[in-house]
Order: structure tokens, then C-alpha cells, then sequence
């Protein structure tokens, strides 16, 4: 696997060019990784992988993945805008949303995107949008636990999201009645993982569903979703997903269950997030306080408004000081942000370099679900985001967050013309 971290010297020259804190990505790593996953599916037909917006929603990076041919997985009224104002177009767009508004559905079929419906109920909703789409995809709900051998790795009987088996038959039925003649089929099983079983079981699965619904309705299969899901390494030392034996998996089950049954044609779409920009993001801070009370803690700039995923799921991201790597790590602190929130801190009881204030502190893979999960809690402002160019420098392509960002939506309360 490759080694996508970037050199200590980089995060200290955007530093030096930039006030912390900012999340920094690095567009080579994110070309990388897509080319590696077109690479591992391409004997698959008409391939294309929807990044999930809401895992890394800025323009900068979107057209990066847009010029690497992926499509967009929209799942908002502002996602689609945002496809919009990107020229994203057709079946450049997947809209795998769940709950929807009646208006979101107009400017998806606007748009002619492809649509992921989730509930048997949506079909009216669509059908008073305008009209029903000659191709659909509709997202598959098994129920119970999802495992792979002994290991369990989702549980859809709790989750939301999709219909039930025999609501599928049901919605096909009513949307050919409604003028639909080929579908596709969805599913998102587990999340984060890096098991190499689970993309080729949940395609196994859809592969089989998908064929005995084609068979049952007499509409065409034309591709499978296996929608987002595959998962990073953020604990050092954990090993990366196998693309290649992941996408063999897939080949290999496309082969048993479709192929050698005659079925010709089936597209395979992926719609990840995590895996084409988690590990190619970084939130970069410096310390600018260091208390000893009960415990010892190292205070930085940026705070879970930045950089929810600790605070809100415990979730592991790795830290690091640049230029004190080589020193042992023997020192057991809590790194913690600003807000009146005990959650708020970036690592508990983690080993580090002895580090004083003013040195840079490091938070790994923060380049999906990172900045876009944040929020303003405590009137706290999100940060910046900079793109690391190999060869061309850094280049801003999120301004931070300001006072009148914040106060912006009291634009009806006369306190704002004294805010302002
Ligand atoms: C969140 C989401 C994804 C992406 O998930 P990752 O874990 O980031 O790969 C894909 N599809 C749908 C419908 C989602 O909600």
C-alpha cells in the first residue's frame, strides 16, 4: 500500500504560509487513489465510482474527482446545487437521499440525475415532480444482521434506509406500470470497513436480488450500487483495504452470479467517500495551551466545530508533531479543543513527544467526514481549507469562517445592522 503521508516540512511551510488551523489535502493523493480503484474495477462495465459529497463538499476537490472522471453522490438540496454549479449533468449525478423533500426530487430530475429511491412511498413524490424516469435504482434494505462468515458487520433491521424485500417487487411492478424499464440496485451495509469480504458479499447479494427481481418483473438489471463504505486505516500500523482483491471479489461473483447465468451488461457504480479522501486530509493546529490539573492536557486552535468525529463517535485519529517525531513518546496527554464541552478533545491518554507551546500539532485523516460534519457550537468558526499542489504550492479553497458568517441568518433582527 502506498505510504500517502506528506513530509513534516510541508505542514510546516503551509504554517508559515497560512494561520492555523486549516485542514490540508493533497490533491496527488487524491488522484491516486481514484486511479487505484478505476484500476482494481476496470473489467467491470461502463465503471464509475459517485463520490459522496458530504464527506469533503468543497469545489476545489470536487472538480479534481470530476477530472478524474468519478460522478457526484448527492444526497441534499445544496449537494445538488453544488453538482450544478460544477457542470455535473445526467448520470454524472447519483441522488441517494433518504427522507426526502418534495423539492429535492424536482431539481434532481432537472438535473436528469440518476435516482436512488429509498422508500416505496417516494414513487408519488417523484411522480408529482414531473414525471418517472425511464432507469431508476432503488436501495435495498435486508434486514437483520449483515455477516460476512462469523463476523457481523451491520446491522440493517436498525438502520433507516432502504425498503424491504418484498417492497421491492412491489415498487418495481408499480414503476414499470409508470413507464420504468431497466433498474438498479443499492445497498450500504457496513461502515469504515477494510475487510476485503464485504464489497464482494453486499455484491453478491445485490447480484442475486437484482437477477431474481429482473426474472420476477420482466425489466432489465442495468447496474449494481455497492454504494460507500470501505474504510481507512486511521490507528498507524492497521492495514489498508486491498482494492485488488476487492475488486477480483466483485469480478468473481459478477462471474458466478450474472455472467455465467447470461446476464450481460450489469454497470457497477460505487459511491465512496471516506476511502477517496479520508486519508488525504489533514487538520493542521498549533498548541496554544498546555495545563496539569488532574490530568495533562494540551490545548490547540481548532476545536470539534472543526473536527467532530472524536467528540462524536470516539473515533481515532492519529496525531503527530512535526519535527518531534524522533523524540519518545512519553508523555500521556488529552489534546482538547476550546469548547464548554468535556467531548471536545482529539485524543485521550495518548502518547506523545514531549511538546511545548507553540509547536504544530498534527490530526491525520481528517479529509472526509472532517470539516463538513463540523458546526458552530459556542459561536465557534470553522477553519480554512488549503490544497497541497506537489510542484505548485498550497492554495486556499475555503476561506475560514467569519463573525458575519455567523451572524448572517439574524439579517431579520435589527441587533444585526449593530452586529455589522
Ligand atoms: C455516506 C454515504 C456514502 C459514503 O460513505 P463512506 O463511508 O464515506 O464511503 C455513500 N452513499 C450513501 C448513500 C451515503 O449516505
Amino acid at each position: 500500500m502506498p505510504n500517502f503521508s506528506l513530509a513534516d516540512d510541508v505542514f510546516q511551510e503551509a504554517a508559515k504560509n497560512y494561520r492555523t488551523p486549516f485542514h490540508l489535502y493533497d490533491e496527488k493523493g487524491i488522484r491516486e487513489t481514484v486511479r487505484a480503484l478505476k484500476t482494481a474495477f476496470a473489467w467491470a462495465e461502463d465503471f464509475r465510482e459517485y463520490f459522496a459529497v458530504k464527506a469533503l463538499p468543497t469545489p476545489a476537490i470536487l472538480r479534481i474527482l470530476q477530472e478524474e472522471g468519478c460522478g457526484l453522490d448527492c444526497a441534499s438540496l445544496t449537494e445538488l446545487m453544488l453538482a450544478q454549479a460544477l457542470g455535473f449533468s445526467g448520470n454524472e449525478i447519483m441522488f441517494s437521499a433518504n427522507n426526502v423533500p418534495p423539492e429535492e426530487f424536482i431539481l434532481a430530475r432537472q438535473l436528469g440525475a440518476i435516482i436512488n429511491l429509498d422508500d416505496i412511498t417516494h414513487i408519488h413524490l417523484l411522480r408529482d415532480s414531473g414525471s418517472i424516469p425511464e432507469e431508476i435504482c432503488l436501495r435495498f434494505n435486508p434486514g437483520g444482521t449483515f455477516a460476512v462468515g462469523n463476523d457481523i458487520m451491520g446491522a440493517p433491521g436498525d438502520a433507516k434506509y432502504g425498503m424491504t424485500r418484498p417492497q421491492l417487487s412491489q415498487a418495481l411492478m408499480e414503476l414499470k406500470a409508470e413507464g420504468v424499464v431497466r433498474f438498479g440496485l443499492h445497498a450500504f451495509l457496513s461502515s469504515n470497513t477494510t475487510d476485503t469480504a464485504y464489497y464482494p458479499s453486499l455484491a453478491r447479494l445485490l447480484m442475486e436480488t437484482g437477477r431474481d427481481l429482473a426474472e420476477e418483473t420482466g425489466l432489465t438489471l442495468s447496474f449494481l450500487n455497492l454504494s460507500g463504505g470501505i474504510g481507512i486505516p486511521y490507528l498507524p500500523g492497521e492495514p489498508a483495504a486491498d482494492l485488488t482483491a476487492i475488486g477480483r471479489g466483485v469480478q468473481q461473483a459478477y462471474q458466478e452470479i450474472l455472467i455465467n447465468r447470461g446476464l450481460h451488461g450489469v454497470a457497477i457504480k460505487t459511491e465512496l467517500g471516506r476511502y477517496m479522501t479520508g486519508p488525504h486530509g489533514w487538520l493542521v493546529t498549533h498548541i496554544t495551551h498546555e495545563k496539569n490539573i488532574y490530568k495533562h492536557y494540551l490545548g490547540v486552535d481548532a476545536s470539534a466545530c472543526d473536527l467532530m468525529r472524536p467528540a462524536m463517535y470516539g473515533a481515532y485519529h492519529h496525531i503527530t508533531l512535526p519535527g518531534k517525531e524522533h523524540l519518545p513518546h512519553d508523555q500521556k496527554v488529552d489534546v482538547t479543543g476550546s469548547l464548554c464541552e468535556n467531548n471536545d478533545k482529539f485524543a485521550v491518554d495518548r502518547m506523545l513527544p514531549k511538546a511545548d507551546i507553540g509547536d504544530l500539532l498534527v490530526i491525520h485523516d481528517t479529509g472526509a467526514h472532517g470539516l463538513s460534519m463540523g458546526y458552530n457550537y459556542n459561536g465557534k468558526l470553522r477553519c480554512k481549507e488549503i490544497l497541497y499542489r506537489e510542484g505548485k504550492g498550497f492554495q486556499l479553497i475555503r476561506r475560514a469562517e467569519t463573525p458575519q458568517d455567523y451572524f448572517a441568518t439574524l439579517d431579520i433582527d435589527p441587533v444585526w445592522e449593530k452586529l455589522v
